[in-house]
């Protein structure tokens, strides 16, 4: 899976933050989240469009409904995890 940086800036203190890493990213943005109650509202999303992704992800990958099922318990025994 790619490891994108979903937002590189957000604004708070009256500034836009920038940041050219994900590292950075998290660092500044936790240290505003203390700041700035709206931020919190950016972290939600932020979390749910990266479930959003992850469940694209899987389903791309093996489908959906029992044909997921199957796909998995393949993918999974081939990876060593279910035996
Ligand atoms: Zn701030």
């Amino acid at each position: 899976m790619t490891n994108t940086l979903l937002f590189k800036s957000f604004n708070c203190c009256g500034k836009t933050i920038q940041c050219t890493t994900e590292l950075e990213f998290v660092s500044d943005f936790a240290t505003h989240l203390k700041h700035n109650a709206t931020l919190f509202e950016l972290h939600k999303f932020f979390l749910e469009k990266e479930m959003r992704t992850r469940d694209e992800y899987f389903r791309n990958r093996f489908g959906t409904g029992e044909e997921f099922k199957r796909n998995a318990r393949k993918y999974l025994k081939a990876m060593g995890i279910l035996k």
